[in-house]
């Protein structure tokens, strides 16, 4: 995790929030490769699940939501984590990340025995006021998930899109929650984000959409994020562990530096949420049901994942050191769709104008298409490791011989190999090897075929 934490920070991906001044506990911000790869994955997801489908519509709602939105869903109530507290070194823990009943054993930072309080119910909600004048009258509390706003907007939802069942609602935002135990790098925030859907089903196929729902999320890890299935397991809660609205609960697990921990959580909510807030708002949340001729009310099938722990899976998964003939090379394999550098154009002289020039015009015309860079700060050695550490997939050299040929040299990152491709062509064969319509090895093949 030290190895990713450093990357992220040398190169621009992840700076701790605030660090001038100390920097603070769960909080982070993403830097100018940060925010390029965390949009390229919220934009996998939003693809996926909405534009992809005619079944799944989005919604983008407000952070701070009616304080009885949260009592209605449990969470004024429930939404706590049982703490306890060393009385000798004032250190709180989660009882669920101690090795045994507090009763029984040392304080997990200090080592002392019996030092450990009774388990408390820490309410992990960060809670606000409204208005101008700071009365318990106007507190409102900062959204600890996304989920609550496709429930209250379902009839607005449903209505407006004409929907029939099955559909889900989907929505990317920013979510809070007071963690005690912040940590880990971007793993536990206390701001964080989250892609979150809610699909509405007849009761009856429940556990046929939760299966669905399941295997469908599995894949997206593997075959769109590209993370390796070895490294990713599924791992159903038992009954005693399921959230309070939950009837069936199955985490999507990667195989963390801090051990296997959740990624994804697909959980069968059942009417929970709907019922909740009917009886909190009076209104009836329902939907019209052609087959039986009623109203009925739907279970909810509900895979919610975090953003920040997808960039850190993308991240982690992604990272390799190799040792080369003379040298050691990091390189981030990750897919292009998620690189946030697509393409790097590395003039091989920087003394000779007419080289940068068209360096730079090669730049110009691939940005519409990709994102691409011009750099000329270091030696091509140089210039190379720097984008096969952030990711980038390839980067095209242009050299003296690029004046008269009107070609420059492309390479691969994962490969290394070197092909030799016409700079007018350019701009549209690194689209396509981007976007996935045309293969890399295709390209040698064409290169070979030209040739002839
Ligand atoms: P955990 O058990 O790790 O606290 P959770 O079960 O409370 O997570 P959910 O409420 O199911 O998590 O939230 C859905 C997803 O949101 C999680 O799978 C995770 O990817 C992400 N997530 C939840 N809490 C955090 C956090 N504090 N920081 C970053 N991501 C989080």
């Amino acid at each position: 995790m030290d190895v990713i934490v450093s990357l992220a920070k040398r190169r621009g991906f992840v700076f701790p929030s605030s660090e001038i001044y100390g920097g603070m506990a769960g909080f982070w911000d993403y830097g100018p490769l940060g925010v390029e790869l965390k949009n390229n994955v919220k934009q996998a997801w939003w693809r996926h699940m909405v534009t992809l489908r005619d079944d799944v519509v989005g919604l983008d709602a407000a952070i701070i939501m009616h304080p009885r939105v949260w009592e209605a869903s449990g969470h004024v109530a429930g939404f706590s984590d049982p703490m306890v507290d060393c009385r000798n070194c004032k250190l709180r823990f989660r009882v669920e990340d101690l090795k045994g009943p507090p009763a029984e054993i040392a304080c997990p930072n200090c080592g002392q025995r019996g030092t450990l309080t009774e388990p408390r119910q820490f309410n992990l909600m960060f809670s606000t006021h409204v208005g101008p004048v700071a009365e318990d009258a106007s507190v409102a509390y900062l959204r600890p998930e996304t989920a609550q706003a496709m429930f209250v907007q379902f009839e607005n939802v449903a209505t407006t899109m004409r929907r029939k069942l099955p559909f889900g609602i989907a929505q990317i935002g920013r979510s809070f929650r007071n963690e005690i135990t912040p940590g880990n790098f971007i793993f536990r925030d206390r701001e964080l984000e989250q892609m979150e859907m809610e699909y509405f089903v007849h009761p009856r196929e429940e556990d046929h959409w939760f299966r669905y729902w399941v295997d469908e999320r599995h894949r997206w890890w593997t075959d769109t994020l590209g993370i390796d299935a070895d490294n990713l397991r599924l791992r159903p809660h038992d009954p005693d562990e399921l959230s309070h609205y939950s009837r069936q609960t199955t985490d999507i697990e990667y195989r963390f530096p801090i051990g296997w921990s959740e990624l994804e959580g697909i959980a069968d909510r059942t009417d929970f949420d709907l019922k909740a807030h009917a009886a909190g708002s009076g209104k009836r949340l329902a939907i019209f049901d052609e087959a039986s001729g009623e109203h009925i009310v739907p279970y909810v099938i509900e895979p919610a994942a975090g953003v920040d722990r997808a960039v850190l899976t993308v991240l982690i998964d992604g990272y390799e050191e190799q040792q080369l003939e003379r040298e050691k090379r990091v390189v981030l394999h990750i897919k292009p769709a998620l690189a946030p550098i697509k393409v790097a154009v590395l003039p091989l002289l920087r003394n000779r104008p007419e080289l940068v020039e068209r360096a730079q015009r090669l730049a110009a015309d691939l940005r519409p298409l990709v994102a691409a860079v011009y750099d000329d700060t270091a030696s091509i050695g140089k210039l190379y490791r720097r984008q096969d550490e952030i990711g980038t997939p390839f980067c095209i050299t242009v050299d003296v011989e690029s004046l008269e040929d009107g070609a420059a040299t492309i390479r691969e990152r994962d490969t290394m190999t070197q092909e030799r491709v016409g700079l007018e062509h350019m701009p549209q064969r690194v689209a396509d090897l981007v976007a996935g319509r045309a293969a890399w090895e295709g390209v040698a093949r064409e290169v070979a075929a030209a040739a002839e």
